[in-house]
């Protein structure tokens, strides 16, 4: 009998998502951002839940070809553009669109023999100084690949620093705006909080929106906004059961470096979940968490293996009476629990000082993953 905790990655609920990104941005085509492995989802998890999207976008060639082998014959845009020039020719096999951030990408470009010119997505540096070319440097870097026969269609691409935050979009989109507005070609510019909070702005017009954390169920403004304020459904649920149950008196202590003081009777329930799980050990006493589906808190250190919570809601409401409370009860970590509740990873990720997108993507190997509905 393995350990008893377990993800599962809902599909109904990736559907939904992508629907409500539909709903947000109805004029516009949707990429699925599953870089990361889908976020830690797994790629071949998500697929059929995201299928009905226009196209999938990602880093890792080799995910790429994971897609391609699952019959994806659509569009696939690789986000970072190719690494070496050899990564070309699997473009040219597959048929994956790329990114195009620098002059080395340029240089690859022209030097690359293939019989089916590329479709490329010339991006900008419009601020976030991470990948790009400068407002200046665009239009020479854009005249430059048209005059490639090695390349097909130019779209053109930037990416926003702030959609999500107080900041916004204006220091951006109108620099952007100013240097492409008469270049023909597909344009694609929002991400997940860009296509949520500034899908009414007229200067954000986008062919394309890349949609990542959003369809994965989590409010990329957390706690500005929340994923029930989006109307998103969790897509991983991470859950586990109770391996004992300590019973305390005032003073005594929970875990590793005695951190947790009880200053009373105290039941807890010990779960089988840790950091090597990729539960973050920086969650501390107060972080939430579901047992049998009831809200309670974390007490003490996250351990490697083990996590300790406090039991009182559950015997304080009427809730427990009629449910098994003890050794083999459910404890979900985030996501639904089987009675229907949610806790919002974004909730938890914020008790350790992070956002959902890490918690997502850190779910550790050795956790067995099913697909579910
Ligand atoms: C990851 C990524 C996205 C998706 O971002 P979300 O915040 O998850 O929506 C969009 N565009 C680019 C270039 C990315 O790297």
């Amino acid at each position: 009998m393995p350990r008893p905790i377990h993800a599962t990655i809902h599909t109904a609920a990736l559907h939904h998502n992508l629907g409500r990104v539909r709903q947000s941005v109805p004029d516009a085509k949707v990429w699925a951002v599953v870089k990361a492995n889908a976020y830690g989802h797994g790629i071949e998890r998500v697929f059929e839940g995201l299928r009905g999207a226009d196209g999938f976008a990602l880093l890792d060639l080799a995910e790429a070809e994971r897609i391609r082998h699952l019959g994806w014959r659509g569009p696939i845009l690789l986000l970072e553009g190719v690494f070496e020039a050899r990564d070309l020719e699997l473009c040219s096999r597959l048929g994956l669109w790329h990114a195009v951030h620098c002059d080395e990408q340029i240089d690859m470009l022209a030097a690359h023999k293939t019989q089916v010119p590329h479709r490329v997505f010339l991006k900008m540096n419009s601020g976030m100084n991470r990948l790009g070319f400068t407002p200046r440097s665009y239009r020479a870097a854009w005249a430059r690949l048209d005059a490639l026969t090695q390349v097909d269609e130019i779209s053109v691409m930037t990416h926003f620093s702030d959609a999500d935050g107080p900041l916004g979009i204006d220091h951006q989109i109108d620099a952007f705006n100013a240097t492409t507005q008469d270049l023909p070609g597909e344009r694609s510019v929002a991400n997940s909080a860009a296509a949520l909070r500034h899908h009414g702005d007229a200067r954000l017009r986008s062919d394309w929106v890349r949609a990542g954390i959003v369809l994965y169920g989590s409010a990329p403004d957390f706690p500005e906004s929340d994923a029930q304020h989006w109307a998103l459904e969790p897509t991983m649920t991470l859950s586990t059961r109770l391996l004992g149950v300590q019973h305390l008196q005032a003073g005594d202590t929970v875990g590793y470096g005695s951190r947790f003081t009880a200053d009373g009777p105290l039941t807890i329930g010990i779960a089988a979940c840790g950091y090597a799980d990729g539960y973050p050990r920086h969650c501390d006493t107060g972080t939430p968490v579901l047992v049998n589906g009831v809200r309670t808190r974390l007490v003490g250190r996250v351990s490697m293996d083990m996590i300790t919570v406090d039991l009182t809601p559950l015997i304080a409401s009427g809730m427990a009476v009629g449910t098994h409370l003890g050794f083999g009860s459910e404890v979900t970590l985030w996501g639904r629990a089987s009675n229907g509740t949610v806790l919002p990873v974004d909730e938890v990720a914020r008790a350790a000082g992070t956002v959902g997108y890490e918690l997502m993507c850190a779910l550790a190997q050795r956790v067995p993953v099913a697909q579910g509905v």
